[in-house]
């Protein structure tokens, strides 16, 4: 039998439901010396398998596991100094930890849909109970990223097996509220 198609170390043996209690907790990096922690208020929103060639991921995993949070529920807690914006010109502002690459939080500051939203990685949390993700999102980039495109009905068919319908972009419901918003901007929608 062939093994089965890697996604994520987090989710491979199956996606674990998240709790209804959980209230927050603090991301760490992979530092053993003087790690970065940045405390995330409240449960976690919109978490799903990303392919995108920007997210952090951990070694050898095709897909990152990302979710967002309020920014005003996101506080640096230590080692902050270890800390640098990796692409200025991204409309995520990604923070990265300098010594280990774990990117810890990434906020959108400029006009956008998401502005106000900080993108982050729920795998470093050091407490349980983070919302699992609920679908996958721009699959077919991990192309870019290396994996064949031979790969690819195994890895769909591999994702809705862990119950995460693949996209190539965000999900229709996060399309239609990025498209809400510019057509609000516009003026085409009104209200
Ligand atoms: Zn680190
Ligand atoms: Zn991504």
């Amino acid at each position: 039998m062939a093994d089965k198609v890697s996604i994520h170390p987090a989710i491979d043996d199956g996606v674990r439901p998240g709790s209804a209690d959980f209230t927050g907790g603090t991301l760490v990096c992979a530092c053993a010396d003087r790690p970065v922690k940045v405390a995330i208020k409240g449960q976690i929103a919109h978490n799903h398998a990303c392919g995108c060639t920007k997210c952090w991921k951990p070694a050898g995993a095709k897909f990152s596991i990302v979710a967002v949070a309020a920014h005003e529920n996101v506080t640096v807690l230590e080692n902050g100094d270890k800390l640098a914006v990796v692409d200025a010109s991204a409309l995520i502002q990604r923070r990265a930890c300098k010594a280990c690459g774990v990117h810890m939080y990434g906020p959108v500051e400029r006009d956008h849909a998401f502005k106000g939203l900080d993108f982050i990685h729920p795998e470093r949390f050091q407490e349980a109970g983070w919302a699992e993700p609920g679908f996958a999102a721009f699959v077919s980039s991990i192309i870019e990223a290396g994996v064949g495109p031979d790969e690819m009905d195994g890895v769909r068919a591999r994702l809705r097996e862990l119950g995460l319908e693949p996209y190539d972009c965000l999900s229709p419901a996060l399309m239609d509220y990025v498209a809400t918003w510019v057509a609000r901007e516009s003026g085409v929608l009104r209200a």
